[in-house]
Order: structure tokens, then C-alpha cells, then sequence
């Protein structure tokens, strides 16, 4: 009754408790950043021609006070909802880059980049700074985008792609083929890297003809000078036929789950190092 006339409340006691809990895994989220409850782990991408770990991404974890470690998927599209996603983002940025610089030279580290992030237009300068203050070249990051970052067609996202290629560093698109119109976004940039979808690796042992999507577009890479990566490899057979068909390089379980920054090192030992 207080509420006076016009207004209502849920009076609903499940949606109720999604709201709440939403409500509070916002404002965790405010203070997770100054907690320093963030951490990045690494997961390594192997070369296959060289037979070498030649980059790894970074992916975020939440290390909840409470509810333990988050993945991504639970506080991403929240934090890109209310904003967050931009300081949480230079965070990534920045520790991204000093971890690489404690790695071999030839290595990289990508960085996955949301929408929301390339509607600052303090990106391109924020990352010069992390390069900078890091002391990492230009050609050791690279940037992950999916093709949320492409719907709008901004004349200003595509000139801050471009901005960040001319400074060296190098642009993929993620989860390639699952978008509605991939290869048209294929043709709007010049992406670095393709990295192919898991579900498409999935299917090569499960559906029949399972393969073709991947050899389509490891020759497509080819034919554009991308390089094709196979995300989610998890089996001896899929890297088998992921060789088989042309991918340049794979990332999944079978090389390494993500790994912790401190740990990285350890697994790099049992990889020959080059030359
Ligand atoms: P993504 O960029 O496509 O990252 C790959 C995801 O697949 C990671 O999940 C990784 O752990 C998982 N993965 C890798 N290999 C395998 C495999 O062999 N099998 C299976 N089943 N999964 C595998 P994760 O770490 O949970 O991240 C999920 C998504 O969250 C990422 O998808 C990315 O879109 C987003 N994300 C992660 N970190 C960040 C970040 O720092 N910023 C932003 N904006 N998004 C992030
Ligand atoms: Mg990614
Ligand atoms: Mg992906
Ligand atoms: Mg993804």
C-alpha cells in the first residue's frame, strides 16, 4: 500500500530470490576489483607445424569470498549489463600484459574483449598504456572479439580495430560460426586469427561428414592468410583430424586446461622450447 498507485511488486517468492541474488552478485561485483578477487588463467595454444606453445588466452576467474570460484560465463554478461565490464576489462588488459612479459619471447597472450568495452573510446589509448607500462610489444597481444563486437557495424569500432592493428597488435574472431553471418564479418576486417568454434570440433567425431566445417574453414583461412585455430580439442582423434584438415594450431583440454598465471611455467618445461 505504501508503495502508492500505478506501482506493483512481485509478490512472485522465485523471481523474487533471482533478483536478490542478482542484486547481490552486483554488488560483490563492485568490490571484487579493489578485493583483488579477480585472477587470470591461462589456457596454451599449440603450433602444429612447429609443434610449439605459441600464445596463451586469458581467461578470468572470480574468486568469490563466498561462493568460491566463478566462471565467467555466471558474471560476464552481468558485468557487460552494468558497465563493469570496462574497468574489469582493463584489469585483464593489464595484468595480461605483465604476466606475458615473465613468459618465452616468442609467446603471446590474448585478451578477450567485450562490445561494451569498444564503446569507450578510451580502448585504444588504454591499451598503448598497458603496452607501455608493461614493456610487452605491440605484436604480443592479441585481441578476441566475437561477433557481438561486429552487429552494429559502427564506422567507430571498425576504425578502433584498425587503430589497434596499426599499433602491431593482432585481432581474432572467437567463436567463429555460431554468429549469424560470420563470414560477412570475415570480409568487414582483416582478423589475424580465426578460431573456430568448439561445437564444430565436437561434431567431428559425432556427426557424419563432421569434418567438413573445419576443412571449409581452415581453407578459408588460407586462402585469406588467417591463421585457423580448433578450440575445445579434447581427444588424440580430434587432433588427428584437425591436422588432417589444415588448422594451423589448437587450443582444449588435450593440451592443457587454463592454468593458473603461477603455474604456467611448470607446463611450458614439458613442451620443447624454440629454437
Ligand atoms: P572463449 O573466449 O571462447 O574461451 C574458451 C572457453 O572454452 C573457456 O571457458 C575455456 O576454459 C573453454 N575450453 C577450452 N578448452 C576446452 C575444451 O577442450 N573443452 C571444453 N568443454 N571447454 C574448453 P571459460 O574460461 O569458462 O570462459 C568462457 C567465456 O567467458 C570465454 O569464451 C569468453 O567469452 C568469456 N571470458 C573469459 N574471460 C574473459 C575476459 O577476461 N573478458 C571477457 N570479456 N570475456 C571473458
Ligand atoms: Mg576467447
Ligand atoms: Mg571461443
Ligand atoms: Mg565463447
Amino acid at each position: 500500500k505504501l508503495d502508492g498507485r500505478g506501482t506493483y511488486r512481485f509478490f512472485e517468492p522465485e523471481m523474487d530470490a533471482r533478483m536478490q541474488a542478482r542484486r547481490k552478485l552486483e554488488l560483490d561485483m563492485r568490490q571484487a576489483l579493489a578485493r583483488r578477487e579477480f585472477q587470470l588463467h591461462y589456457q596454451p595454444q599449440l603450433h602444429l607445424e612447429s609443434d610449439r606453445i605459441t600464445g596463451c588466452e586469458a581467461l578470468i576467474r572470480w574468486r568469490h569470498p563466498e561462493r568460491g570460484m566463478i566462471s565467467p560465463l555466471d558474471f560476464i554478461p552481468l558485468a557487460e549489463e552494468i558497465g563493469l565490464i570496462v574497468p574489469i576489462g582493463e584489469w585483464v588488459i593489464r595484468q595480461a600484459c605483465r604476466d606475458a612479459m615473465t613468459w618465452p619471447a616468442h609467446m603471446s597472450v590474448a585478451v578477450n574483449v567485450s562490445p561494451a568495452q569498444f564503446k569507450s573510446d578510451r580502448l585504444v589509448e588504454m591499451i598503448i598504456s598497458a603496452l607501455a607500462t608493461s614493456g610487452l610489444p605491440a605484436r604480443r597481444l592479441e585481441v578476441e572479439i566475437t561477433e557481438g563486437v561486429l552487429l552494429q557495424q559502427n564506422e567507430r569500432t571498425l576504425q578502433t580495430l584498425h587503430r589497434l592493428r596499426e599499433l602491431g597488435v593482432r585481432v581474432s574472431m572467437d567463436d567463429f560460426g555460431t554468429g549469424y553471418s560470420s563470414l560477412s564479418y570475415l570480409q568487414s576486417f582483416p582478423f589475424d586469427k580465426i578460431k573456430i568454434d568448439r561445437s564444430f570440433v565436437k561434431d567431428l567425431a559425432t556427426k557424419p561428414d563432421g569434418e567438413a566445417i573445419i576443412r571449409a574453414v581452415a581453407g578459408l583461412g588460407k586462402s585469406l592468410g588467417m591463421t585457423t585455430v580448433a578450440e575445445g580439442v579434447e581427444t588424440p582423434e580430434q587432433l588427428q583430424r584437425i591436422r588432417l584438415e589444415g588448422c594451423t594450431d589448437v587450443q582444449g583440454y588435450l593440451i592443457s586446461k587454463p592454468i593458473a598465471a603461477d603455474d604456467l611455467s611448470a607446463f611450458l618445461m614439458t613442451y620443447p622450447l624454440p629454437n
